[in-house]
């Protein structure tokens, strides 16, 4: 049985949310067409608004979630401690900054429920959608010093317990940065082999903070009996934002690592992996090209393969049969159930996807052992066209 979710942006917590009639509108159209088991919609704060689409969704028996940022913007309606680098300056942002991070430490745990506690826990949700569950990714403004942090009190503290001396990482940094990232080899699910131990050690204690953190969460919205949804990187791009993909399905009900192949904006694998390469000696040469044809080379990604698949390659969407594989290997492996995230809204520059696209991603995403497909990432910018081909799409392959 598979199943299909939808997510629908309300706006940031400080914007004014988007209208409701416009929410109704587009659920109505897309709902006409497409089988969705459960809406997700986030994280303006507007009681009105969740609770007039809750009331619309009961009425369907759809299970509505809210999505909610934990570890990122949170900061806009909290005073929170921010992560902090090895040279133990602290990584501030605005406020208001989108993509701001925190440290993912359990004072802030505290307050971040708390956020939800006053702006949302009077209307009623089946469940809690959670995203930004990581520390920043090589993309984010901070670059490696982000993927490197945090070391602010609390963390040193636990690296200390867990006898990990923070002098390995500095003395990595001595020499050249660039040479602390080097990765020797890919073993699929997220498993890396690096030529520094000290970063090893450090991206799996990161992971450790992470799962620590989200048991507390976890725990939290149990108590209230929500269920319980992940937001997380593809599993190649996950370690170096402290997600271990598979401790981390254990604590939750649905996994969906956000697949988006045509997305130039953070968590799009064309968007992540160019910071990856551009921000690490992972595959250290002078060009781009070179980079890009190390990392295919030892990803085994195959780009003839990519022109034949693809309907419009000159698009440069990321490779397809890579994203299924990651996909599939993960699958097998997951202790939840795993949504494939595709994005079916087009943003002019960011997102520009078809129907042409969305209909080779889902022939491969449904080959691959997924239980359904979270429609993302934002229901009210999916375009006519692309709907109606996803809703064909599903039914074709019986979802
Ligand atoms: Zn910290």
């Amino acid at each position: 049985m598979t199943e299909v979710t939808i997510q629908i942006f309300s706006g940031n917590f400080l914007d004014k949310a988007v209208q409701y009639e416009a929410v109704e509108k587009r659920l109505i159209f897309l709902l006409s067409r497409i089988p969705v088991s459960k809406v997700i919609m986030g994280w303006a704060a507007d009681r009105e608004l969740y609770q007039k689409t809750a009331e619309f969704l009961a009425k369907r028996n759809i299970d509505f979630y809210l999505w909610f940022p934990v570890f990122s913007e949170t900061g806009a309606l909290e005073d929170l401690s921010p992560l902090v680098d090895i040279r133990e300056k602290r990584l501030e942002s605005r406020s208001n900054e989108e993509f701001s991070f925190c440290c993912p430490n359990q004072k802030n745990v505290k307050k971040i429920l708390s956020v939800f506690e006053r702006e949302f826990s009077s209307v009623y949700f089946d469940g809690i959608f959670l995203d930004r569950i990581r520390y920043p990714s090589f993309a984010n403004r901070y670059g490696h010093a982000g993927v490197l942090s945090c070391f602010c009190r609390e963390c040193r503290d636990f690296y200390k317990r867990k006898n990990f001396n923070i002098e390995n990482i500095k003395a990595a940094l001595s020499v050249p940065e660039s040479d602390i990232f080097a990765v020797t080899g890919y073993l699929g699910n997220g498993k890396y082999t690096y030529s520094n131990t000290a970063l090893q050690v450090l991206l799996r204690l990161k992971a450790e903070i992470i799962h620590k953190s989200m048991e507390q969460i976890c725990s939290f919205f149990r108590e209230r009996n929500y269920g319980i949804g992940f937001d997380v990187f593809a599993p190649y791009l996950a370690p170096f934002t402290g997600q271990d993909l598979l401790s981390l399905s254990g604590l939750c009900d649905f996994i969906k690592p956000m697949m988006y192949r045509a997305t130039n904006a953070p968590a799009g694998l064309p968007f992540e992996t160019d910071a990856l390469l551009r921000q690490t000696g992972i595959m250290a040469s002078p060009s781009m090209m070179e980079q890009k044809q190390n990392f295919n080379k030892m990803m085994h990604i195959n780009q003839i393969e990519t022109k034949s698949e693809t309907s419009k390659p000159e698009k440069n969407s990321f490779n397809l049969s890579f994203a299924a594989r990651e996909l599939k290997c993960f699958c097998a492996v997951s202790a939840c159930p795993v949504y494939a995230g595709i994005e079916i809204n087009r943003v002019k520059k960011f997102a520009e996807t078809d129907p042409a696209y969305i209909e080779e991603t889902i022939n491969a995403y449904a080959k691959t052992g997924i239980r359904g497909l979270a429609l993302s990432w934002n229901l009210l910018e999916m375009p006519k066209d692309n709907i109606e081909k996803t809703a064909e799409m599903i039914a074709n392959l019986n979802l």
